[in-house]
Protein backbone atom coordinates (compact mmCIF):
# COMPACT_ATOMS: atom_id res chain seq x y z
CA UNK A 1 0.00 0.00 0.00
CA UNK A 2 0.76 3.72 -0.82
CA UNK A 3 1.98 5.96 2.17
CA UNK A 4 -0.57 8.71 2.49
CA UNK A 5 1.97 11.52 1.93
CA UNK A 6 1.44 9.93 -2.00
CA UNK A 7 -2.16 10.24 -1.99
CA UNK A 8 -3.63 13.24 -3.69
CA UNK A 9 -6.72 13.95 -0.84
CA UNK A 10 -9.07 16.12 -2.08
CA UNK A 11 -11.05 18.11 0.41
CA UNK A 12 -15.05 19.30 0.52
CA UNK A 13 -16.26 22.46 0.10
CA UNK A 14 -16.12 22.60 3.97
CA UNK A 15 -12.24 21.69 4.22
CA UNK A 16 -13.00 18.32 5.53
CA UNK A 17 -11.58 15.48 3.49
CA UNK A 18 -14.07 14.48 1.35
CA UNK A 19 -12.04 11.24 -0.64
CA UNK A 20 -8.62 9.85 -1.21
CA UNK A 21 -7.57 9.92 -5.06
CA UNK A 22 -5.10 7.44 -5.91
CA UNK A 23 -3.69 9.13 -9.03
CA UNK A 24 -0.03 9.07 -7.64
CA UNK A 25 -0.25 5.20 -7.10
CA UNK A 26 -1.70 4.91 -10.66
CA UNK A 27 0.88 6.45 -12.20
CA UNK A 28 3.60 5.00 -10.27
CA UNK A 29 2.20 0.89 -10.74
CA UNK A 30 2.27 2.12 -15.30
CA UNK A 31 5.45 4.08 -14.76
CA UNK A 32 6.94 0.44 -13.49
CA UNK A 33 4.95 -1.50 -16.06
CA UNK A 34 6.26 0.17 -18.41
CA UNK A 35 9.70 0.43 -17.10
CA UNK A 36 9.33 -3.58 -17.36
CA UNK A 37 9.20 -3.95 -13.19
CA UNK A 38 6.12 -5.37 -13.18
CA UNK A 39 4.63 -8.21 -14.87
CA UNK A 40 1.26 -7.74 -17.32
CA UNK A 41 -0.26 -11.09 -15.07
CA UNK A 42 0.21 -8.50 -11.75
CA UNK A 43 -1.49 -5.93 -13.15
CA UNK A 44 -4.46 -7.35 -15.15
CA UNK A 45 -5.56 -9.53 -12.23
CA UNK A 46 -9.59 -8.75 -11.97
CA UNK A 47 -10.86 -10.80 -10.23
CA UNK A 48 -13.98 -12.58 -12.43
CA UNK A 49 -17.18 -11.06 -10.36
CA UNK A 50 -15.45 -8.10 -11.34
CA UNK A 51 -14.87 -8.18 -14.40
CA UNK A 52 -18.65 -9.60 -14.29
CA UNK A 53 -19.41 -6.12 -12.67
CA UNK A 54 -17.59 -3.89 -14.84
CA UNK A 55 -19.20 -5.52 -18.23
CA UNK A 56 -22.67 -5.96 -16.41
CA UNK A 57 -22.82 -2.38 -14.81
CA UNK A 58 -19.93 -0.49 -15.23
CA UNK A 59 -19.72 3.52 -15.32
CA UNK A 60 -17.73 4.26 -19.15
CA UNK A 61 -14.83 6.58 -17.85
CA UNK A 62 -13.99 8.24 -21.43
CA UNK A 63 -10.86 7.02 -21.04
CA UNK A 64 -8.99 4.47 -22.98
CA UNK A 65 -6.90 1.75 -21.47
CA UNK A 66 -3.12 2.27 -21.29
CA UNK A 67 -2.26 -1.19 -20.49
CA UNK A 68 -3.82 -2.77 -23.65
CA UNK A 69 -4.27 0.34 -25.42
CA UNK A 70 -7.98 -1.72 -26.69
CA UNK A 71 -10.26 -1.93 -23.67
CA UNK A 72 -12.56 0.92 -22.34
CA UNK A 73 -11.66 1.96 -19.12
CA UNK A 74 -14.83 1.51 -16.91
CA UNK A 75 -15.46 2.55 -13.11
CA UNK A 76 -16.61 -0.07 -10.80
CA UNK A 77 -18.35 1.32 -7.25
CA UNK A 78 -18.73 -0.60 -4.35
CA UNK A 79 -19.82 0.26 -0.80
CA UNK A 80 -18.33 -1.10 2.76
CA UNK A 81 -20.15 -0.81 6.32
CA UNK A 82 -21.21 -2.50 9.06
CA UNK A 83 -24.61 -2.68 7.82
CA UNK A 84 -23.39 -3.79 4.44
CA UNK A 85 -22.49 -7.42 3.26
CA UNK A 86 -18.74 -8.48 4.67
CA UNK A 87 -17.93 -8.36 0.81
CA UNK A 88 -19.60 -5.73 0.10
CA UNK A 89 -22.30 -4.52 -1.88
CA UNK A 90 -21.70 -3.20 -5.16
CA UNK A 91 -23.41 0.51 -6.55
CA UNK A 92 -24.83 0.55 -10.27
CA UNK A 93 -25.33 4.05 -10.43
CA UNK A 94 -25.53 7.33 -8.89
CA UNK A 95 -29.41 6.70 -7.70
CA UNK A 96 -28.10 3.19 -5.98
CA UNK A 97 -25.76 5.79 -4.25
CA UNK A 98 -28.42 8.07 -3.07
CA UNK A 99 -30.73 5.16 -1.84
CA UNK A 100 -28.04 3.71 0.42
CA UNK A 101 -27.06 7.69 1.87
CA UNK A 102 -30.67 7.56 3.27
CA UNK A 103 -30.94 4.01 4.81
CA UNK A 104 -27.21 3.14 5.85
CA UNK A 105 -25.45 5.92 7.78
CA UNK A 106 -22.03 4.46 7.76
CA UNK A 107 -20.19 3.43 4.55
CA UNK A 108 -16.64 4.18 2.67
CA UNK A 109 -17.18 3.51 -0.87
CA UNK A 110 -14.38 2.18 -3.21
CA UNK A 111 -14.50 3.13 -6.84
CA UNK A 112 -11.90 1.00 -9.05
CA UNK A 113 -11.47 1.22 -12.76
CA UNK A 114 -11.20 -2.05 -14.66
CA UNK A 115 -10.84 -2.90 -18.41
CA UNK A 116 -12.80 -5.95 -19.16
CA UNK A 117 -10.63 -6.66 -22.00
CA UNK A 118 -6.92 -7.34 -20.41
CA UNK A 119 -7.98 -7.10 -16.98
CA UNK A 120 -6.41 -4.29 -15.73
CA UNK A 121 -7.75 -3.06 -12.28
CA UNK A 122 -6.87 -0.23 -10.23
CA UNK A 123 -8.26 1.55 -6.97
CA UNK A 124 -9.65 4.79 -8.19
CA UNK A 125 -10.57 6.64 -5.23
CA UNK A 126 -12.64 6.08 -1.97
CA UNK A 127 -14.85 8.40 -0.40
ZN1 LIG B 1 -6.81 -3.07 -21.03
Amino acid sequence: MYPVSEVFQRSGPNGRLAGIEYLLAKKDLLRRYKAGQVAKNDVCDAHPDLIRAAKAIGAPSGQVCEICEIGDIVHVSYAFGPKLPPHGRCIAGSDELDRLRETVTEFTCYVVEVCPQCHWNHLVRQF
